[in-house]
């Protein structure tokens, strides 16, 4: 029976050889028809026996090219024209464009494959690409994407790559980063003064480097790591010194899956992601071992790995001894990374003894993704390598959008058409070069997208210095959104849940509309507007930015507004070097001097990991919390499930629903007093969290009966494992539809995304603009 029909696919599928994947595909199954790109996606007509059709069908899906995405797949009945052949036929200009920006991707098994072959004209060839891997959104000036438009231009290719680029059969056609010892970059290594090191083999110089306890930086695709060996107790506080990074884990790269397993438990999921060719930095479960330096996570059940992702990093794992390199981004603390070779020099001097440099210049730094996987879900920490500018589909029209984050871990979006386009992790807004950093990469991608600048989005806090960012700007109008309604429509709009549902967003700070500090919240409304139904009771932050810093203020000011003398005294046993600074933050309070008032979930950890005397003073953002979070039990035991949660109030003020835990402070403080284990407090405090949550939306939703009971988790403290996991699976248990953002950070990362959603939303319901 002959069947013919209209093919038309969507998705990430231009630029990634899947015009030459079908035609190979439907000479396979003997099928006639044409491909060609249009301004959606991939249109193929096929015509051929019905069983046929319906195995192409089922291959395009399955064995499509390495580097393709592919969104949906729509076959429509047609009627047969009875061709001859199946040929790639010229783009269609029609339709609505869908732009196309490649990501940057870790090396192929072919390349690996030649690049370890005696006999290649590659071998060992730290820049060996083709059509389905190598650097792309880095390298690219302009579009469209091609070599005299990539820092490839000056670097004119040899006869032997120019006729594999010009070989439609060639998996190199039209690749356009192809080079080869004879054309390409070249490798070297310099000492600290930035002297050439004269050597036969620099990687191999490199490698005897480490090996002997040296600190490198090396040069990847989206930026310097510095890098050392991650089994030398030496080197690993050596690095952590110069870079006065005292405990922030650091992420390290292991030579293959294997080396990853022996140091850490890795799940099937958790094996794909690291063998994407994304390749991003997951975050795993750690074992028992000796074989890593316990400097790498201090105090920490988990670590950041990450498999190498460029031939150059490939041919830093030869030697079996050094199976594991710490790589951490060359970035001084609150500066973007470090990427251009002449800034290296003047910023690392003193911090490492060697540069692995090469002479490809990258023009977009990108710094590396992190994500884990926690209650069987993708949960993104950092999405930037790999993912980035890879866009989000939009359910409707968002041209001229363009949303600009918070303050910390800033992103931008850009709206075109029915794409969103999240851009780089940027780091946080806190100084002129960050800044800088951010208009230059935004400029950048501005150009590319070609959007109008119509709609300005960004935070309700007054103090961001996006105010000033976006002045820089000819916008027709600005507007805000308050920070966990972002967070709440980023989760709504990845889901594409288009009607009511609650949020509940456990965040570390937000500007709320009261002036106070939000970040413990129940809220209830949909992308363009919401209701605040429950938040946490707010207690002082004296000193403000200074509590956030050294969580035993925040506590101590906690103890002593909820319980007054008892809880002065109270801290000052617990704290009992500050007496007198307890003193001051009394008289702080009392008076309302440099005193916020905040209602946060991020303070609340704080607070509690500081009481039990896990973190007095953090030396990174959020560690506190962090940490407090790595004495809950997991994985999860039953038994804590069964575990009474501490005396918690909920109440009604000014028609709020409040979350009361001044009991819980009180109790915690004392058991700690009494000696009692940090893993005991922390995981019944966890559970005590999940309990209060889940009994105050059962009981909103028994008082207002018509309320949805769908529900969107989001805010920076969901990578929690615990919180994440048991409100999943205690709202699922009472009936409750639970959503977790998955394609974007539950973070301030993703804080643009969720605005430029709103805003979209709000466009369309002319409730606003
Ligand atoms: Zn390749
Ligand atoms: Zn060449």
């Amino acid at each position: 029976m002959l069947r013919a029909v209209e093919v038309a696919v969507t998705g990430r599928v231009q630029g990634v050889g899947f015009r030459p994947f079908v035609y190979n595909l439907a000479h396979i199954w003997g099928l006639n028809g044409t491909v060609q790109n249009n301004m959606d996606g991939v249109k193929i007509r096929l015509e051929g026996e019905g069983k046929d059709v319906q195995s192409f069908l089922a291959d395009l899906k399955s064995k499509a090219p390495r580097l393709s995405k592919i969104d949906t797949v729509v076959v429509k009945e047609s009627k047969p024209q009875h061709l001859s052949n199946f040929t790639i036929i010229e783009s269609e200009r029609g339709g609505k464009s869908m732009l196309v920006i490649p990501i940057d991707s870790a090396v192929c098994e072919d390349c690996l494959r030649e690049m370890n072959d005696p006999n290649d004209f590659r071998y060992q060839y730290p820049f060996i690409n083709c059509t389905q891997c190598g650097p792309r959104y880095t390298l690219i000036e302009e579009l469209p994407y091609d070599r005299p438009y990539t820092t490839m231009k000056r670097f004119p290719m040899c006869p032997d790559c120019q006729r594999e680029y010009e070989d439609p059969t060639n998996r190199r056609h039209h690749a356009q980063p192809i080079a080869c010892p004879k054309c390409g970059p070249h490798v070297e290594l310099f000492n600290r003064k930035a002297e050439l090191v004269h050597t036969e083999n620099p990687i191999q110089e490199a490698v005897k480097l480490l090996k002997k306890g040296n600190i490198l930086a090396v040069k990847g695709i989206g930026g310097y790591h510095l890098c050392c060996d991650a089994s030398n107790d030496q080197a690993v506080a050596t690095l952590r010194k110069r870079k006065k990074r005292p405990l922030k884990p650091l992420a390290i790269m292991a030579g293959t899956l294997t080396d990853v397993q022996q140091i850490a438990a890795v799940s099937e999921t958790e094996q794909l992601l690291l063998k994407s060719p994304e390749a991003p930095i997951v975050i795993l479960r750690k074992k028992e071992t000796r074989t890593l330096s316990n400097g790498i996570a201090p105090g920490m059940k988990t670590v950041g790995v990450m498999l190498p992702y460029t031939p150059l990093h490939h041919l830093l794992f030869t030697d079996p001894e050094l199976p594991y390199l710490v790589m951490t981004s060359a970035n001084l603390s609150g500066l973007p990374m470090l990427y251009r070779n002449q800034e290296m020099v003047m910023y690392l001097d003193g911090i490492v003894d060697y540069y692995l440099d090469h002479n490809r210049e990258i023009l977009h730094p990108v710094d590396d993704s992190v994500l884990q996987v926690a209650a069987g879900k993708i949960d993104f920490l950092r999405r930037s390598r790999g993912y980035v500018p890879d866009p989000i589909p939009a359910d409707y029209d968002v041209s001229g959008l363009i949303a600009f984050g918070g303050q910390q871990k800033a992103t931008f979006t850009i709206g075109r058409n029915k794409q969103i386009f999240i851009g780089p992790h940027i780091g946080d807004l806190e100084n002129i070069e960050t800044i800088a950093h951010y208009k230059h990469e935004l400029d950048h991608l501005l150009k590319w997208i070609d959007t109008p600048t119509q709609v300005a989005v960004i935070d309700a806090h007054p103090g961001y210095n996006v105010r000033q960012i976006v002045k820089d700007y000819d916008f027709d109008t600005v507007m805000e959104v308050q920070h966990h309604h972002a967070h709440m429509a980023a989760c709504l709009g990845e889901h594409h849940v288009s009607g009511k549902a609650f949020g509940i967003i456990l965040d570390g700070t937000g500007y709320g509309f009261d002036g106070n500090v939000w970040g413990f919240e129940v809220l209830y409304g949909d992308t363009a507007s919401f209701k605040r139904m429950a938040h946490l009771h707010y207690t002082p932050l004296p000193g403000g930015e200074k509590c956030i810093r050294e969580p035993w203020r925040n506590a101590a000011a906690m103890l002593i507004d909820l319980h007054g003398e008892e809880g002065k005294n109270l801290a000052k046993r617990i704290f009992s070097e500050k007496a007198s600074e307890i003193e001051i933050l009394q008289r702080m309070i009392e008076t309302n001097m440099n005193t916020i008032q905040a209602g946060t979930c991020g303070r609340l950890f704080d607070a509690v990991s500081a009481i039990c005397g896990i973190t007095m003073i953090s030396s990174y953002d959020g560690e506190a919390a962090i940490r407090l979070a790595e004495f809950a039990n997991e994985p999860l035991e039953q038994s804590a499930y069964d575990l009474e949660p501490y005396p918690y109030e909920l109440s009604m003020e000014n028609s709020l629903l409040t979350f009361d835990f001044s009991r819980m402070i009180k109790e915690i403080a004392l058991e700690t007093l009494r000696g009692k284990s940090s893993v005991a407090i922390s995981t019944r405090f966890h559970e005590t969290l999940v309990r209060a949550i889940t009994t105050a939306l059962v009981w909103l939703c028994e008082e207002q009966p018509q309320l949805e009971k769908t529900v969107v988790l989001s805010g920076g403290s969901f990578h929690n494992r615990f919180l994440r996991k048991r409100i999943v699976d205690e709202l699922n248990a009472r009936g409750f539809k639970v959503f977790l953002p998955e394609k974007v950070p539950c973070n301030d990362g993703g804080l643009s995304y969720g605005q430029l959603v709103v805003a979209a939303a709000r466009r369309r319901t002319s409730k606003c603009v």
